[in-house]
């Protein structure tokens, strides 16, 4: 099919939809100057390798580390600004055409471009603060970074004398249950599951857009690449996010120009 075809596709379900569910990873925010995890070349992991979670519960020197890479790596999601993708989501979200956000990303961007707090659903946590992992008190990052650059390291909880980490989920930490319960309840509830932006080789994550086809809900998939769900897809569009959300959302123009 041409890509203006599938264009008009995704536009036409859109319509018809009024329960839209989005699933968000890494390849939304490229468009915002963050790299993604998996992308050839640019990917974060063709560059470092990720720290997991029983290492950075294991082994001070190892805590040291992935702070230093907090704090001085050269990603500042901070800085980072929501892009048109971003944009045509919670377009749809605050006009009541789409219900939430599943997001895997960290970044915080749902929310900076108008989606209510409620209506994003993070399974993969929050980079912008810090929680101990005993007692779950919250710890704001710009003071943790100081006591970093003060003592090189970042001290145990004040409270509890807990281990203090970001707020996202690690490789090999448990997920948040109360976010899976949500994804999941908003998933059956939905009458259309668009992806956007992920490899989809993330499990459990990867697992929603599997449940929605199992109810029988229309799957759209947007994605540069093609990915392991394809085949399950009603609609796939490997093409770039912004343009692709950005038109059939009418927030911009189409630019995507190849057929696939
Ligand atoms: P991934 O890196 O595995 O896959 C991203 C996909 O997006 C790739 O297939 C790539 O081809 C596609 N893509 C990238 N830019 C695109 C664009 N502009 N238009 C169309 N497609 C584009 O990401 P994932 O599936 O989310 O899984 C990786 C994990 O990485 C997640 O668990 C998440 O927690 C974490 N992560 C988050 C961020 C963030 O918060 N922004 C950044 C990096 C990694």
């Amino acid at each position: 099919m041409k890509s203006e075809d599938k264009l008009a596709q995704f536009s036409k379900l859109i319509d018809q939809s009024s329960n839209i569910v989005f699933f968000t990873g890494a390849g939304i925010s490229t468009e915002s100057g963050i790299p993604d995890f998996r992308s050839p070349g640019t990917g974060i992991w063709n560059k470092i390798s990720p720290i997991e979670f029983q290492d950075f519960v294991r082994s001070e020197e190892i805590r040291k580390e992935s702070w230093k890479r907090k704090f001085h790596g050269k990603t500042n999601l901070s800085a980072a600004d929501p892009n048109v993708g971003h944009k045509a989501i919670s377009h749809l979200i605050l006009r009541a055409k789409a219900r939430s956000v599943i997001t895997q990303n960290i970044d915080n961007l749902h929310q900076k471009s108008g989606v209510p707090d409620d209506k994003v659903i993070e399974l993969h946590g929050n980079a912008g603060y810090a929680k101990c992992l005993s007692c779950d008190t919250r710890y704001e990052l710009d003071k943790l970074q100081t006591q970093f650059e003060e003592l090189g390291q970042v001290n145990p909880c004040g409270k509890c004398g807990g281990i203090i980490k970001t707020a996202t989920i690690s490789f090999g930490q448990a997920m948040p249950s109360d976010a899976m319960d949500r994804a999941q309840r908003e998933t059956i509830a939905c009458d259309l599951f668009v992806v956007v932006g992920s490899s989809l080789v993330v499990y459990p994550a990867a697992g929603f857009p599997e449940l929605a086809t199992h109810m029988g809900i229309p799957l759209v998939i947007v994605n540069r690449e093609a990915t392991p769900l394809d085949h399950i897809a009603s609609l796939v569009i490997h093409e770039e996010i912004g343009p692709t959300l950005g038109f059939v959302v009418g927030i911009n123009e189409p630019s995507p120009n190849r057929s696939t």
